[in-house]
């Protein structure tokens, strides 16, 4: 029976133990397998190459993200940094300008050393797209929405134009999941996601996932993992399922909540911009409708002149001043001196990450009390 995500998010994958009947997947804490003579294993060898508390969360992501195969890893950036690996002293990667500050620190300063360049374009922009897909570019690396401007790339015009020159798409889903974007169905050939946000959803474990179709890709990723070693570990992975199985219903209270935050932040008149993809006035607005089941709860904006940003983040009571985001409580970031410190300045400024810029994960607390503390942080911080 073909299950609806709400009923995949719990039922998925490896649903339960059959040897026992445990409704959980145990946690299977070794790191070997005891082999019966030579050459006669049960399946299983030494840990990094595989443990089942792992295949079960691997075969559960794959099939959110009506992938065939899927593959956990110790963080996101081991996740991307193997899909990374699939690359070759040469290749150029098309990025999105708005783009994790992790992502853009391993291709400025680890990749790049082996000869792997990029180019960074404005990925909203299709026809920016399609000029700097020129021979050397193996692929286009997008996330959508973009890391911290919430941009909206849409996933089946660029798959199609990159398509066309015969390179591959990329899409980092960390900010709205397969709950709500499948990228592989909208022809993304591989997606890559921090699980360390929503998926795990309560701020306790730090993991990375990748998902593709392609029988190749998928047997040359798994030679990487194995190769680099970047695996996520047994404890870890039964966290991640545990986690995964509340997705929905938290998903649809961050929105919930988001949608109420933003609307309240862009009627405020100490606010000078809100950036979400789900109001009306977003520019994204009309794609993201059109490619999801909802635009998430992250929220970026600015305060006018007439307020000192670093003083609202001291008069906040509720809302945690942190990095990362996903998690049930409400974060709040300063994007140019935390996750995207390592952009450099000049690039910060041409896209929009200026130093009055606030991003915000709407938690799943009570809304009014999110809104009750924001409005008081932005009273503390009138000059
Ligand atoms: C956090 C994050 C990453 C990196 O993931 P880690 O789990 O911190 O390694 C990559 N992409 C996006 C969009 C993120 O938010």
């Amino acid at each position: 029976m073909a299950l609806n995500i709400n009923s995949l998010l719990i039922h998925g994958g490896i649903d339960g133990d059959e040897t026992t009947g445990a409704v959980n997947v145990p946690i299977y804490q070794t790191s070997t397998y005891k082999q019966d003579g030579l050459g006669e294993d049960r399946g299983w060898e030494y840990s990094r190459t595989g443990n089942p508390t792992r295949a079960a969360l691997e075969k559960l992501i794959a099939d959110l993200e009506n992938g065939k195969y899927g593959l956990a890893f110790a963080s996101g950036l081991a996740a991307i940094s193997t899909v990374l690996s699939l690359f070759e002293s040469g290749d150029k990667l098309v990025v999105s300008d708005n783009i994790y500050g992790g992502t853009f620190r391993i291709l400025d300063n680890v990749f790049k050393n082996f000869n792997i360049t990029y180019e960074i374009v404005n990925t909203s922009d299709i026809e920016a797209v399609k000029a700097v897909l020129t021979d050397e570019v193996k692929a286009v690396y997008i996330e959508t929405p973009a890391n911290p401007l919430l941009t909206i790339t849409d996933i089946k015009a660029v798959s199609d134009v990159a398509h066309e020159k015969g390179k591959k798409v990329i899409v980092d889903n960390t900010f709205l999941t397969p709950y709500l974007q499948r990228p592989l169905t909208l022809g993304a050939d591989i997606v890559v996601h921090s699980g360390t946000k929503y998926l795990g959803g309560h701020s306790d474990v730090v993991s990375g996932f990748v998902i593709v179709n392609d029988k190749e890709t998928a047997d040359r990723l798994y030679y990487l993992q194995n190769a680099i070693g970047g695996v996520l570990g047994p404890f870890d992975s039964f966290l991640m399922i545990r986690g995964i199985k509340t997705l929905g219903v938290r998903m649809d209270r961050h929105i919930e909540n988001a949608l109420n935050v933003a609307k309240h932040l862009e009627s405020h008149s100490a606010v000078s911009k809100v950036y979400y993809p789900g109001l009306v006035s977003s520019p994204g607005y009309v794609v993201n409708r059109k490619q999801t089941d909802g635009p998430g709860a992250m929220i970026s904006f600015e305060l006018s002149d007439e307020y000192d940003v670093k003083k609202f983040f001291k008069g906040l009571k509720l809302v945690t001043l942190a990095e990362s985001l996903g998690g049930v409580e409400s974060l709040v970031c300063h994007p140019a001196s935390m996750t995207h410190a390592a952009i450099p300045k000049e690039i910060r400024d041409e896209v929009g990450i200026t130093e009055g810029l606030i991003r915000l994960s709407v938690g799943i607390e009570n809304v009014n009390d999110i809104i009750e503390d924001i409005d008081g942080a932005i009273a503390f911080a009138k000059r």
